[in-house]
């Protein structure tokens, strides 16, 4: 029988590198394939990821971004560059905003090729800059900013909303409504980095016509095992503990989102008289500075009544201020690029800030293996750090809370799949692998309109089928061993077909292995684990967790 058919896969197993691919095969043969998102593996040991060349753009059809992350837009002038010359659609707040971004992915690119030869010297010849100013350039023309809500035909039979999503300013979940003639389209919604709130703007209410809408839906699942009384909110009080001891106060801080959330609070304390006057608010970093910028046009349309976000007489440094900061003995509150402290002013403003008795680095966001951030967690006081070719003592206090993350708890993630109410098939992807498992079990038993649910990976690629006009809906889900085969989406092979139910069994037969695993090796470690985490605990100790973002 003939039939609508749609085939979806990732190729991120992490966090990072997001991409989806979706290709549409309709009865009469037509194949359309859209690409959402196309980012960056931020990961130093994942980064070989991006250089390797899986896909062919030019056989793309349309490409669709989430938000202005790299690590879901950061390959994009690389497609450009390896031929694709169609659209790429984002809401227009996300186009106001992605250039600076990707200019500065740009730049960085020389870098990071430089790294991955060092890492793996016998394949260096792999390692070159992705991609160069003028690609992004190019890119930039290609990219069309649609409003929230709008929908548009992207390709004959092909419907795109963008829905509100307060992850940061200008993110969405994007909806694909594919039909062919008079049958009923299938509709897929990607909700990218998903949260209902930010400083700025709270997702709104959805009309009953989309929450009642038959859904294919792919559910991001970073924090899918973090409830949100686990995230305590710690950081304005750690603030005023450091006022209270004339601390100077260096925050590292994402040029997008996280800077202008801790600029609006330090507006809060301000207008609130909670600032001691002597203290002089100091801001680093040109991304996170024309970043600011672009905020306060942006916010001029869309929400007027932030506008105003900054404190008041911020001042501005650059290459040369940074280098005298302490020499007119004010105390200072320092909020600069980058947010896990290994680019940007932070490499400069860190080592001055450790070695100094009084201070306080506070971390606001997910602090990765192998960046200087996780190092000055790790590290006890008194112990040396090394940055560079240099080692300092740490002496300054080092904090970090969770509850600046742009993602969605539990709760809140359970909440948005509940909003839905007829989800024929739920998609879980972007998080790690046990969080995944378990936010799984977690939809399962707590999502009544969910109907059939997977876990989206390298190794698993789901296809989806309209058969007849009108048809009943009937999906079924195939399990191929390698994703790469769709991504290269020359031709498509599969693997075993298997339903819903039996992929849920494998990955149950997958995690009580791996349980028994776990606790075979619990058994083994154990005395020693307890003593590593005491330590852990004395070390980094307050209210401050380490769990992934
Ligand atoms: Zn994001």
């Amino acid at each position: 029988m003939r039939a609508l058919k749609a085939y979806v896969s990732a190729y991120h197993n992490e966090v990072t590198g997001s991409r989806f691919l979706l290709v549409l095969e309709r009865p009469d043969e037509k194949v359309y394939r859209i690409l959402i998102d196309y980012g960056y593996f931020q990961e130093p040991k994942y980064r070989y990821l991006n250089y390797v060349d899986d896909l062919n753009p030019e056989n793309i059809d349309a490409i669709v971004v989430t938000h202005n992350h790299i690590d879901h837009t950061g390959l994009l002038p690389k497609a450009v560059r390896q031929g694709y010359k169609k659209n790429i659609y984002m809401t227009e707040i996300t186009e106001e905003l992605i250039g600076n971004f990707l200019y500065d992915s740009a730049e960085q690119q020389e870098e990071n090729a430089h790294d991955m030869r060092d890492r793996y010297p016998d394949e260096a010849h792999k390692f070159n800059p992705l991609y160069y100013k003028e690609d992004v350039e190019k890119t930039l023309k290609q990219c069309v900013g649609i409003a929230y809500r709008k929908t548009i035909e992207i390709l004959p039979g092909v419907k795109l909303t963008f829905w509100e999503n307060a992850h940061i300013l200008g993110a969405s979940m994007i909806l694909l409504q594919c039909s062919y003639l008079n049958m009923r389209p299938l509709n897929f919604l990607f909700t990218g980095d998903f949260k209902f709130d930010n400083s700025f703007t709270r997702v709104p209410m959805f009309p009953k016509w989309f929450r009642d809408m038959e859904l294919i839906m792919f559910s991001e699942s970073t924090y899918g095992t973090t409830k949100r009384d686990e995230i305590k909110k710690c950081f304005r009080n750690n603030i005023l503990e450091a006022f209270e001891r004339k601390q100077d106060i260096l925050i590292g801080a994402f040029a997008q989102g996280r800077m202008q959330e801790i600029l609006y609070d330090f507006k809060v304390l301000q207008d609130e008289g909670l600032i001691p006057p002597e203290y002089q608010i100091c801001v680093d970093g040109p991304l996170g500075i024309s970043t600011n910028e672009k905020y306060r046009d942006i916010l001029d349309w869309y929400n007027p009544s932030r506008k105003d976000f900054m404190p008041k007489g911020i001042r501005y440094m650059d290459h040369k201020s940074r280098e005298y900061i302490f020499n007119d003995g004010v105390p200072k509150i320092v909020i600069t690029t980058s947010g896990m402290l290994n680019n940007g002013p932070a490499r400069v403003y860190v080592p001055m800030f450790l070695e100094r008795d009084n201070t306080l680095i506070h971390l606001v966001g997910y602090a990765a293996e192998e960046t200087l951030a996780r190092k000055l967690l790790d590290t006890k006081r008194d112990e040396a750090v090394k940055i560079g070719a240099k080692t300092y003592k740490k002496k300054s206090v080092i904090k970090t809370t969770r509850e600046k993350t742009s993602h969605a708890t539990e709760e809140e993630l359970i909440e948005l799949i509940n909003m839905f109410n007829n989800i024929k098939f739920l998609g879980i992807n972007h998080g790690n692998t046990d969080v995944k498992d378990e936010f799984y079990d977690d939809v399962m038993t707590q999502c009544p309109n969910v109907h059939q649910a997977g876990i989206l990976d390298r190794e698993h690629m789901f296809s989806f089928y309209r058969v007849g006009l009108k048809s009943d809906y009937d999906t079924r889900v195939i399990v191929k061993a390698r994703s790469a085969g769709l991504i290269n989406n020359s031709k498509l092979v599969f693997g075993k077909e298997a339903s819903a139910q039996e992929i849920f069994e494998k990955h149950q037969v997958a995690r009580a292995q791996k349980d028994k695993r776990k606790l075979r090796s619990q058994k083994n470690g154990k005395k020693d684990k307890q003593k590593k985490s005491k330590r852990r605990e004395k070390r980094t100790g307050r209210c401050c967790s380490k769990r992934k973002r």
